[in-house]
């Protein structure tokens, strides 16, 4: 069995939530650009390249 796990490129762009500290899947609310966590409906997300959000938020 192969488990692959989704890595994203660095140029993709990605959903990150600050509550639940991780990259995640996100609804867009309205047509602003306000988006809503999937994992635990907070609206705490930040958006941008998987690069630059590494960089801010995924030290380790
Ligand atoms: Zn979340």
């Amino acid at each position: 069995m192969n488990t692959e796990v989704e890595v994203p490129v660095d140029s993709e762009i990605v959903f990150y939530c600050k509550k639940c500290s991780e990259v995640v899947e996100a609804d867009r609310i309205g047509q602003k650009y306000v988006y809503k966590c999937k994992t635990c409906s907070s609206k705490e997300i930040v958006f941008g390249t998987y690069r630059s959000i590494k960089g801010c938020f995924m030290k380790r």
